[in-house]
């Protein structure tokens, strides 16, 4: 088996959601002095690649530890959609034409082309596309499992962001965010054997995972 690797790496001062403290990584210990190298960490739970749970927009939806390993290893569908217009919309018409019929229990994968950008840049900060409330809620009557985008968040920061993450955590569909896509990943065979396994953070409301896709 070989592993398509779809995260962003994680160093100090990465870029990352503006609204987050920045990435910390602070050596404490080092050779040769102190025989041993170690690292500390300061950042939020929804940086880097990760996933939110319902919990993140929905009080008393379920946390990382109430959903089982299971739920994030999966079949999946990209929605190519490189291309798309900074600050594109991301709606049920684009869904609709850049996916199949049959979504039911897939993940679904929004590739932008964002995740090339990834820089503090205001294109990459700002300006990237958005899954409106009409895109959220076709995933919803798709009966989708799980969404991803190659972005910090499926909805950038604007003013449709809270509303779409509650329609889609609110369904209990689960986000990864902040993937990156090989080019490799658009001629493999579909659905892809998806994996965004997350850490083991008892009630926390998202987490760090390693999306990757299994090659046969
Ligand atoms: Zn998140």
């Amino acid at each position: 088996m070989r592993l398509l690797d779809l995260s962003q790496p994680l160093f100090d001062q990465a870029p990352n959601c503006p609204s987050h403290p920045p990435v910390r990584f602070t050596r404490i210990a080092d050779h040769p002095e102190k025989g041993w190298r170690v690292e500390t960490i300061a950042f939020a739970t929804h940086t880097g690649s990760h996933v939110d749970a319902p919990l993140h927009r929905v009080a008393g939806g379920k946390s990382l530890s109430d959903l089982p390993l299971e739920t994030w290893v999966g079949p999946a569908l990209i929605a190519d959609l490189r291309g798309i217009a900074p600050g594109g919309s991301i709606d049920a018409a684009l869904l609709g034409r850049s996916l199949p019929a049959d979504c039911a229990d897939k993940i679904i994968l929004l590739a932008t082309g964002w995740g090339d950008k990834r820089a503090k840049t205001d294109e990459w900060l700002n300006q990237s596309p958005c899954l409106t409330a009409s895109g959220a809620k076709w995933l919803v009557e798709h009966k989708v499992r799980g969404v991803g985008i190659d972005h910090y968040s499926i909805s950038n920061l604007g003013p449709q962001n809270d509303e779409t993450h509650a329609i889609v955590l609110g369904a209990g569909i689960w986000i990864v965010e902040e993937l990156r896509f090989p080019p490799e990943v658009f001629s493999l065979p579909s659905p892809l054997k998806f994996w965004a396994l997350p850490m083991n953070w008892p009630g926390c409301s998202g987490g760090f995972c390693r999306p990757v896709v299994e090659v046969d």
